[in-house]
């Protein structure tokens, strides 16, 4: 049996990577205020289809859709955003109270292409802030991916940011691109004709090279903003200045999906190779509304998981191994009963201690305490036993200990609890 096309699995030995990225980040959510939510992984299709918009290519192309048992169409999340809105608005949590940091981690299904960085069951960091209009939380998200990356040892990295308008801009701005795209229609792919009508904002993001050459002088949004998104746009772009973050305004940068409201953002990077994006996000500030909560703000991001640990694989940034404390070699059956109840006791008190119970020889045990890095060995045979002396061997500098028997558990703790 094999994993389906476009899944994987996470293998311990590749695990070191995951484990730190997710200790950096839960540790810089906290400190900026964000609390963790846990949502599930399918939802109601339509959840979907209404935030993500009818005609994009996640809820075109790319969701796990299927009906249950009762015929009830569900999905699995392509993404998080959606599921945390609703919980937001099923919750009433604006009614006690409307400003909430939330923080997720967790897998995500898109049918896409698989490909190096491209997966069908991929894994997101996803932070959302609800209640707040101001434009110094789009400049804090983006400010912690920033902090994030950095921590995480990526040099490579570029914030592209934009700003998409808001109800009061964008009817002006579609007409314009709308304009414009009709003098374009011959070179466009059936789906952008498609698409034209409902959501012309999406043929921007076309990613076929007939449709892309055809649209480098479409209107930006940027050129077509209302004077309180200028405002904010700005706000973002001096907060980040201020702070020292490496971004750039990038008018082309739509973002796949169709709740976004003035900021959007991407973080690239070069070192996957070609220029990837291993994190986006951006307002939303009609979404909460439109899915029957009240009009409320709010902004978010995903980081791409995977393509970090790609980017931080590429940069040789894996940690070193775990060390084992302490290798327990025993030496029969009384010995071995022993070292069962020593192990025990020591990992129970913060010791990380191993025993290998396959009866082996002396030397095959030496070589499995040296394969699994153990500082400190602990030789109990039969003699050892019967002298009360067992012996604390130090591997790194090979110096020896007699420990008596009944001293075993206090004396290791006290010598090697790191
Ligand atoms: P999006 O929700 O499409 O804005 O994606 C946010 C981030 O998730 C992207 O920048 C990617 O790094 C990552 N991502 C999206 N789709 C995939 C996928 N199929 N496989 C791996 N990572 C992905």
């Amino acid at each position: 049996m094999q994993t389906i096309r476009g899944f994987r699995d996470i293998l311990p030995e590749n695990i070191a990577l995951w484990q730190k990225v997710e200790k950096e980040a839960t540790r810089l959510f906290k400190q900026f205020g964000y609390e963790e939510i846990r949502i599930p992984i399918l939802e109601k299709t339509e959840l979907f289809a209404r935030s993500i918009g009818e005609v994009t290519d996640i809820v075109e192309k790319e969701m796990y859709t299927f009906a249950d048992r009762k015929g009830d169409k569900l999905t699995l999340r392509p993404e998080a955003t959606a599921s945390i809105v609703r919980s937001y608005i099923q919750h009433k949590m604006y009614a006690a109270e409307p400003v909430r940091k939330f923080y997720t981690i967790g897998p995500m299904f898109r049918r896409e292409r698989p490909q190096k960085g491209r997966y069908r069951q991929f894994y997101q960091i996803d932070a959302e802030v609800f209640g707040v209009e101001s434009a110094y939380v789009d400049a804090e998200l983006v400010f912690i991916l920033n902090e994030l990356f950095t921590a995480l040892g990526l040099s490579d990295l570029k914030a592209h940011i934009n700003s998409l308008g808001c109800a009061e801009c964008r009817p002006s701005y579609q007409k314009a691109l709308l304009d414009f795209i009709s003098t374009k229609t011959e070179h466009l792919c059936e789906n952008c004709l498609r698409r034209m009508d409902k959501n012309p904002l999406r043929i921007l993001d076309c990613k076929v090279e007939s449709c892309a050459n055809a649209l480098t002088d479409a209107p930006a949004t940027l050129d077509h903003l209302c004077s309180a998104c200028d405002d904010h746009f700005n706000t973002v772009k001096r907060a980040l200045e201020q702070q020292n973050v490496a971004f750039t305004v990038d008018k082309s940068l739509v973002r796949g999906l169709d709740y976004y409201t003035r900021t959007a953002f991407e973080i690239l990077t070069t070192n996957l190779g070609a220029q990837s994006a291993v994190a986006g996000g951006g307002r939303y500030d009609r979404l909460t509304e439109e899915l029957g909560g009240p009009p409320t703000p709010a902004i978010g991001f995903a980081i791409g998981y995977d393509r970090l640990v790609e980017v931080m694989e590429a940069l040789d940034n894996v940690p070193t191994p775990d060390v084992l404390d302490l290798f327990i070699l025993t030496l029969g059956d009384d010995a071995t009963h022993k070292g069962y109840i020593w192990a025990s006791e020591l990992n129970r008190m913060g010791l990380r201690c191993e025993v290998d119970y396959r009866g082996k020889s002396m030397k095959a045990l030496m070589k499995r305490a040296n394969k699994l890095n153990a500082r400190h060995v602990l030789i109990v045979g039969e003699d050892e036993l019967a002298k009360n002396a067992l012996i604390l061997r130090n591997m790194t500098t090979k110096e020896q200990t007699d420990i008596q028997v009944d001293q075993v558990v206090d004396t290791c703790l006290a010598r090697l609890k790191p």
